[in-house]
């Protein structure tokens, strides 16, 4: 039985869900968030500059130095045996004039500031469930909930991860393609200190990435693949830390593990349009890639902040107001969530290829990057995100 029509329900508890359940009811809708029990996100997040002012603009994060470590240098080393190599490549953020180029946040912490922001809103109500099934009617959805509840609302906002509901239910084309890859995360303590810099050694089969996490820490995303992997992660916690010593070529001394080794598996994933029919979708309900040049999250916030833009340029007030606003939001995401899909997409396929033609382009490309004043400054404005 379904009694009021809520202005809009968020489904997913996710960081992109918790970001979008604040802009919305910050626009002054009657808000409720679906958010499952689920366990800590043990990720961190390499924030770019703009995503930073984002989430300093909307609350989310007032003092990004209380919860994160900036990140000034991206160091690139070619680890390959391959024929044709690429040179060593530093990216200083000092030469794009700024103090640094974002921020690395441990992804508990940021979910535990865009908690924070919701106090204070009291059209904001989180019920602890799952979406179980979605029906698009005429001015409004109907949602099935996982507690035997029925809600009727506006707008959707499907913010539920990967194997959305949200998406499958209200019938948005999707395409994804599974890797043989999955990535290995966890916190390493280090002899000697990668001070501000993300440390990517390239590997054929993907990147070992030590990001800053302060003082002597570091946070390790490897990218290889699977079976590879589960059996490092199989050797336990001594060997793996061997390995790691020498996987970052003995650069930083020896390494210890902080945390455990956490595996994701890895896809990519892009719908052909990210709103309609007064459901709009956001994070990696929209988009998913492999964390290849730190793109997921900061998409996501970008997709917040184009739905707080189109929740401001319409009447609310008005009956049916949903379906104009996906719409809007549809148009204002297109461009961004097909380039960055490109980028990030040709950026792996580029780092895995065995084809000497794409080995000698990549090569090329770094020596470009190198030497080229203009083209580092163009490739920095599309790592960060440029619009
Ligand atoms: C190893 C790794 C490292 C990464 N590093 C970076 C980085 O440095 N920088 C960066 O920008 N990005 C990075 N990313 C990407 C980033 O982590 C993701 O893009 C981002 O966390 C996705 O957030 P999300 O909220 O969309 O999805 P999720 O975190 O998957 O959240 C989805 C939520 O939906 C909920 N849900 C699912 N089904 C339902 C349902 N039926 N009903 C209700 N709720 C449901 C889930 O419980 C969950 O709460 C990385 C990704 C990986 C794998």
């Amino acid at each position: 039985m379904t009694e009021t029509i809520r202005d809009a329900v968020v489904v997913g508890g996710g960081l992109a869900g918790l970001a979008a359940a604040v802009a919305v009811a910050n626009a002054g809708l009657e808000t409720v968030h679906l958010v499952p029990k689920g366990p800590p996100d043990r990720r961190t997040s390499a924030l770019m500059l703009p995503s930073v002012d984002y989430l300093k603009s909307a609350g989310l994060v007032p003092d990004p130095a209380a919860i994160g470590q900036p990140l000034t240098q991206i160091r690139i080393v070619d680890a390959t045996s391959r024929l044709i190599r690429a040179p060593e490549t530093l990216f200083d953020s000092a030469e794009a004039g700024l103090t640094a180029f974002g921020w690395n946040f441990p992804n508990v912490k940021l979910a535990e500031a865009f908690e924070a922001a919701r106090v204070g809103l009291p059209n904001l109500t989180t019920v602890e469930t799952t979406l179980d099934d979605l029906e698009l009617g005429g001015d409004h959805a109907v949602l099935k909930l996982g507690n035997g509840e029925t809600l009727a609302a506006a707008l959707v906002v499907g913010a539920d991860g990967k194997k959305s509901r949200v998406r499958e239910s209200a019938g948005f084309r999707a395409r994804e393609n599974g890797f043989t890859q999955a990535a290995l995360v966890c916190d390493l303590g280090l002899e000697r200190s990668i001070g501000g810099a993300s440390v990517e050694f390239h590997y054929p089969n993907g990147p070992f990435t030590l990001v800053p996490a302060g003082g002597n820490r570091a946070n390790l995303v490897w990218i290889d693949n699977r079976d590879v992997l589960k059996s490092a992660q199989e050797g336990g916690k001594e060997k793996l830390a061997a390995l790691f010593r020498e996987k970052s070529q003995r650069l930083f001394g020896s390494v210890e593990l902080l945390t455990p080794a956490h595996m994701f598996l890895l896809s990519s994933l892009t719908v052909d349009v990210a709103g309609k029919d007064g459901v709009v979708l956001v994070g990696e309900a929209a988009h998913a890639f492999p964390p290849i040049g730190a793109q997921g999250l900061n998409l996501s916030l970008r997709d917040v902040a184009d739905l707080a833009d189109a929740l401001a340029a319409t009447d609310t007030s008005k009956p049916g107001f949903a379906r104009a606003l996906s719409e809007d939001y549809a148009r204002r995401r297109a461009a961004d969530l097909a380039r960055t899909g490109t980028v990030v997409d040709t950026l792996f396929r580029s780092l895995l290829a065995d084809f000497l033609p794409a080995q000698a382009l990549r090569a090329g490309g770094l020596w470009a990057l190198k030497l080229v004043p203009p083209l580092r400054k163009a490739a920095l404005g599309v790592g960060m995100g440029a619009r």
